[in-house]
């Protein structure tokens, strides 16, 4: 299958009077050979069924095909459609022009399994990738681009630069490595920083036993406080003593929490 070279991602633009929105997060990827890492990291086989946020000219939706998969392809720009439709005709890709904070994914998914790989506009992707893992089981494996900042930050461990509630989100829903990096020159416009591409897979059940709101209620309240030691910043639900009785140091400052010990403090907050 021909996947888009810039010549082509430019002659589609220029035919259908495209100009790439800055407000959106759009830089289409221009680059096969990214295209092709993308999908091999995402390890699909043939038949998965994939969720695409931002498909905006169809560049990796070509990708997604080439591997086998059946794609939905969610794109808010409705300028764009005419575009992508074009470049997807006749291959299983369905378009859906949403925005993505809006869909029904029920509706949408079914009971099945899915996949979501995803080029992510820059402004959205940490809290849509955070808000998917909370309340939609159905997606079980993510393969996303994001900027690198962004990137590191949902993978980061305990201790680690980066750790912060992105982090503590993912871990109790599943795991997230980056897996590759991607230099901003693949890109049409280029945009200032580089990327990369994170994988995580969704556990179906969460990581520990303890129940998400009380944790995130904490983590929200220790990174908002991150300088402090969790004694002060937790001194709201939790005060020294019961910090010291569920054998949590507090004098420790959130990022040096493992997943564990804020699953300690929250059911006792
Ligand atoms: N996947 C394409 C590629 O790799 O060339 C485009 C990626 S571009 C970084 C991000 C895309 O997400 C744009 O097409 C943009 O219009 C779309 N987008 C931005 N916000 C969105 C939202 N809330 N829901 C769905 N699509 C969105």
């Amino acid at each position: 299958m021909k996947l888009l070279t810039r010549t082509a991602v430019r002659e589609l633009m220029d035919r259908h009077g495209l100009q790439p929105s800055r407000a959106l997060g759009q830089n289409f990827v221009c680059d096969p050979g990214t295209i092709q890492k993308i999908v091999r990291l995402a390890e699909l086989r043939s038949g998965d069924q994939v969720v695409e946020i931002g498909p905006g000219l169809g560049s990796l939706s070509l990708g997604l095909v080439e591997a086998g998969a059946s794609v939905l392809a969610i794109e808010i720009d409705r300028y764009l459609i005419p575009a992508l439709s074009e470049v997807v005709e006749g291959k299983p890709v369905r378009v859906l022009n949403a925005d993505a904070n809006n869909v029904d994914w029920s509706t949408e998914l079914g009971d099945s399994q899915w996949h979501l790989v995803a080029n992510l506009p820059y402004n959205v992707g940490t809290s849509l990738v955070l808000d998917l893992l909370s309340e939609v089981g159905q997606i079980t494996q993510y393969l996303v681009m994001v900027q690198a900042e962004v990137g590191y930050r949902l993978a980061a461990q305990p201790g680690e630069k980066g750790c912060g509630i992105p982090s503590v989100i993912t871990s109790y829903w599943g795991s997230a490595r980056v897996v590759g990096h991607v230099p901003n020159q693949v890109f049409l416009p280029k945009p200032n920083v580089d990327s990369v591409l994170v994988r995580i897979e969704r556990s179906p059940t969460p990581m520990i036993d303890a129940e998400f709101a009380p944790l995130l209620r904490l983590v929200r309240a220790g990174f908002g406080q991150r300088r402090k030691m969790i004694r002060r910043s937790l001194s709201a639900f939790v005060s020294e003593e019961q910090i010291l009785s569920a054998g949590v140091d507090p004098t420790l400052r959130a990022e040096a929490l493992t997943l564990g010990q804020w699953g300690l403090l929250g059911g006792i907050s």
